[in-house]
């Protein structure tokens, strides 16, 4: 089987997740919390990117600078029961003045 010539690091970008059955799982490897994400909620924070490049575009709330621990979930069924999405609620936009004297 021969090797496909586009490069490798060319990745897996979040809207190859978009099946409705797969989700992001982000730990964080200093404060070990674990916190799932629908990847349609993830584009709209980040864009349509690597999923791999999320360990570093992502940031736990426990302000550690650790590189977070990424990998997609297809949980099984009593899995996927008791499992707890994290969801997006809003983005917040913050306004930055820009000044110029004339
Ligand atoms: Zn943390």
């Amino acid at each position: 089987m021969p090797e496909p010539y586009w490069p490798k690091t060319k990745g897996y970008v979040l809207s190859n997740l978009n099946d409705g059955q797969r989700f992001v799982r982000i730990r964080c490897p200093s404060c070990k919390r674990t916190h799932h994400y629908f990847p349609t909620d993830l584009i709209a924070v980040v864009g349509d990117v690597d999923v791999d490049s999320l360990m570093y575009r992502m940031k736990c709330g426990c302000g550690g600078s650790h590189v977070l621990d990424v990998t997609t979930v297809i949980p099984s069924g009593s899995e996927a029961v008791g499992l707890k999405i994290r969801r997006l609620v809003a983005i917040k936009v913050k306004r930055v003045p820009v000044w110029k004297d004339d």
